[in-house]
Parts: structure tokens; sequence; C-alpha cells
């Protein structure tokens, strides 16, 4: 199990989608948590295996709201389970409920969660409550109730 708190930095894909210049402070982090089944139990079968990975962590991503344009943090909550496995073929196994991810040989844990991190991301970022939005935002609202 690989648990901890990682600086956002580490993530370079979601800086990228971030608000950059606030992530360069170190104030962001990354709370995880990594669990990957045991190998020779149950969890291993056919092919080449699986291996079930447990993945959770909560963290806050700056962003900018594209309603006001204002700065705000993102609260990210992660609580998912893929299955690794090694080719296509060993897919087969993994019961159709679950996610699963063709690994190379080797396999970077923190690539796994970047991943996931990703997909998390809001496509289109926004305060979660338009009452939280700057002035700008309520002036919009105000002018086109729709835009919401
Ligand atoms: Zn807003």
């Amino acid at each position: 199990m690989l648990e901890g708190r990682l600086p956002l930095m580490l993530f370079g894909r979601v800086v990228d989608s971030a608000d950059a210049s606030r992530c360069e402070g170190g104030d962001y982090e990354v709370d995880a948590r990594l669990r990957f089944a045991p190998a020779g139990t149950a969890e291993r079968s056919g092919a080449g295996g699986w291996t079930r990975l447990s993945i959770t962590a909560n963290l806050s991503v700056p962003l900018r709201c594209e309603r006001c344009l204002e700065a705000y943090d993102h609260a990210l909550r992660i609580d998912t389970e893929v299955a690794l496995v090694a080719d296509e073929a060993s897919a087969a196994v993994v019961p159709d409920a679950l996610e699963y991810i063709v690994c190379e040989a080797r396999v970077r844990p923190l690539d796994l969660l970047e991943e996931e991190l990703i997909m998390a991301l809001p496509l289109v970022p926004a305060h979660p409550d338009p009452a939280h939005c700057g002035e700008l935002g309520e002036a919009l609202v105000a002018l086109a109730p729709e835009f919401d």
C-alpha cells in the first residue's frame, strides 16, 4: 500500500489543466492512498492474472471559474477501483463492472493516480454553487438567466 501526501506539482498534466501559477507555491497537496490487492488470492485468476488497485485521493485543484472568471479551489474526492492486467487477453477475466488498464511490465503508481486525477477534473471548471461566483458572474446570470 502506498499512502501519503504528495505535492500537486508532481502531477504535471493536472497542473497543465489547472491554474499553474497557484500550484507553484506548494500549498496544494494530494492526500492519496493506493492499495494493490495481494497477489496469489482469488484476485488472480485466468490468463495472465490481474490485480485490483484501489485508489482514494482527496485534493483541491486551483482552477478558474468559467462563469465568473475568478480563481477558486475545486475539491476532488476520488474513490475508485481498477483492474491492472498484463495484456488484452488477460482482461477477459476482469469483471465487467471494473475498468481495466493494460500495464507495461513496469507500472508507475503515480502515473495511474495522475490518470484518475485527470479524469476527475471538471470539463468546465465553475464554482459548484453559482452563489459563490463573483460580481461578474452575478451580472451575467442577471443578463442571461439561462447561462447557468
Ligand atoms: Zn464562479
